[in-house]
């Protein structure tokens, strides 16, 4: 695929090394890390989750296991990648160690309803920002724009040149996915799993002809899998990656708006990518957030 490395053109090499408690004003009405105290650990109004997190000194934290690049479990049990990174920088600011972050798997189908019973704290999990999710979650981000394109085999044996090929053709992707339902929208023989790797076998052995989902999952999958297959790279959406929690708890959100946006510019967030997605992935400008 032609996910070239690119220059790191830097608006977010920019060294604007502000205290996280510095810049609070800017945000919606999430209570400040308290920078006046004189001491390293930030303080947060009592009641809010942010309080009850940095209290407990741990958080839950719902990724993907199987996604290489974003959110891949490593020999050690923990994931590792960008979604992974990601995180880390949340619990960074409300003074959780990363190795007091409790890791949950977590499938396409599942995000929400784990953000709803309290299984998880956040998902960060290739989770797109969207209106249905917005009526049960909220939404923190986004903090990466993915878009949904074809993976097929080495060489593009088929000839398939977009998602208008595929009509009444197998082709497969994952159950409660975007991914899912905008490929319908093709009219084609969809075949549903729980996760993309479920997807590679069927590929293989011509089961279906293409997998579909975000480039940069496709691109991992292809990454993962040298010589096999190969990502079409003609994108056709638009995947908002945000950071979900829950609906009501619009305080949450403004402060993990907060440190996002702080990471655009103290260089975290370059560091996360270029240490995980960025080593086979171009290097993208952050995108600009939603503070709705
Ligand atoms: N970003 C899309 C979504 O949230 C597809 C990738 C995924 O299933 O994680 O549904």
């Amino acid at each position: 695929m032609r996910f070239r490395k690119a220059l790191a053109a830097s608006a977010m090499a920019a060294a604007a090394l502000l205290a996280l408690g510095a810049c609070a004003g800017g945000g919606d009405a999430a209570p400040a890390p308290d920078a006046s105290s004189g001491s390293e650990a930030p303080t947060f109004a009592a009641g809010t989750t942010m309080a009850k997190l940095a209290d407990a000194g741990k958080i839950k934290v719902g990724t993907k296991f199987d996604q290489p690049l974003f959110g891949l479990k490593g020999p050690d049990g923990t994931p590792v990648g960008f979604d992974v990174e990601v995180a880390k920088i949340v619990a960074k600011a409300l003074n959780i160690d990363a190795g007091n972050i409790e890791w949950v798997e977590t499938v396409s189908a599942n995000r929400e309803p784990f953000i709803e019973n309290g299984t998880v704290d956040i998902v960060v999990a290739t989770y797109t920002i969207n209106d249905k999710r917005k009526e049960v979650i909220s939404f923190a981000g986004p903090y990466y724009i993915a878009g949904q394109d074809l993976l097929v085999l080495e060489g593009n044996p088929k000839g398939i040149t977009g998602p208008e090929d595929l009509k009444g053709k197998p082709v497969c992707s994952v159950s409660g996915s975007t991914s899912e339902k905008n490929i319908m929208e093709y009219g084609v023989d969809l075949i549903t799993t729980d996760t993309y790797s479920n997807c590679l076998e069927p590929l293989r052995s011509g089961k279906v002809i293409a997998v579909t989902t975000d480039n940069v999952i496709l691109a991992g999958l292809a990454d993962q899998n040298p010589g096999e297959f190969m990502v079409l790279d003609k994108p056709f959406t638009k995947e908002p990656y945000g950071i979900g929690l829950a609906h009501d708890d619009a305080d949450f959100r403004g402060f993990i708006n907060d440190v996002l946006e702080e990471s655009f510019k103290d260089g975290a967030w370059a560091a996360a990518w270029e240490s995980t997605a960025g080593k086979v992935l171009s290097t993208p400008q952050p995108p600009a957030l939603d503070r709705y």
